[in-house]
């Protein structure tokens, strides 16, 4: 089973993906997670992409398609996949298409987030990270409980590097240039979409994932 979650930056993904995850028992993979662990251990592919993720510019859909090759790839990922950070290009769209066409898989559902652009700029202004276990915090509602520590594994809580205002309002730019036509192109393949606005609390949303899971026939762990 193959879920998309997608969204503009900073609209839920990487928190409701480890959601869905759990319910689902299936393993999430945040092409943007591992791109920076790949920067972070200063392999070949970290530093090819580096200036790129550092500035929030796409990298190149031929490299993304090796990564993507991987990752179908890897036994741990044999029985599905949600997916946080790609497709993110139509060329990336295709990619896909062509790898499930060679080894069997398709789309089951894409998760489409969307929240106010105000409210993201807000979110991702205030947003911090352990450099450790990526675990997700938020200066104004969702602290570290000391400050630039990480409450879960005591790892070092950061700023993304691609989170400071200019790269934020360049991300979204791109997003909606690059990336939301893809909705319409999964539209036209007739690929289930469930919308969900994140505006509202994780709680509710979480809450209203779930149902909206159910509903669409997935055997759920949430209920
Ligand atoms: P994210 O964590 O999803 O916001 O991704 C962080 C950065 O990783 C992006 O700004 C890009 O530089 C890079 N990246 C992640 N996924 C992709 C992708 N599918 N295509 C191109 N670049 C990507």
């Amino acid at each position: 089973m193959y879920i998309l979650v997608f969204g503009p930056p900073g609209a839920g993904k990487g928190t409701y993906a480890k959601y869905i995850a759990r319910w689902l028992n299936i393993p999430v993979v945040s092409t943007g997670d591992m791109l920076r662990y790949e920067i972070e251990q200063g392999t070949e592919l970290g530093k090819r992409v580096s200036d790129y993720v550092r500035g929030g510019k796409l990298v190149d859909d031929d490299t993304m398609a090796c990564v993507v090759r991987n990752l179908l790839a890897a036994p741990a990922n044999a029985n599905g996949l949600i997916l946080d950070g790609f497709p993110r290009t139509l060329a990336q769209a295709d990619v896909l298409e062509n790898l499930f066409a060679e080894r069997g898989g398709k789309i089951d559902l894409i998760i489409e987030m969307f929240l106010a652009e105000e409210i993201i700029i807000d979110r991702l202004s205030k947003r911090r990270v352990c450099s450790d276990c990526g675990n997700i915090y938020n200066l104004g509602s969702k602290p570290p409980k000391c400050d630039g520590i990480c409450d879960i594994c005591g790892g070092k809580v950061i700023q993304r590097a691609d989170d400071f205002p200019e790269t934020i309002a360049y991300r979204l730019s791109l997003y909606s240039k690059a990336s939301a036509p893809l909705l319409e192109y999964f539209r036209d393949k007739n690929v289930r979409i469930i919308e969900f606005d994140t505006a509202g609390t994780v709680a509710d949303g979480v809450e209203f994932l779930c149902k909206q899971l159910a509903n669409a026939g997935f055997a759920l762990d949430c209920i």
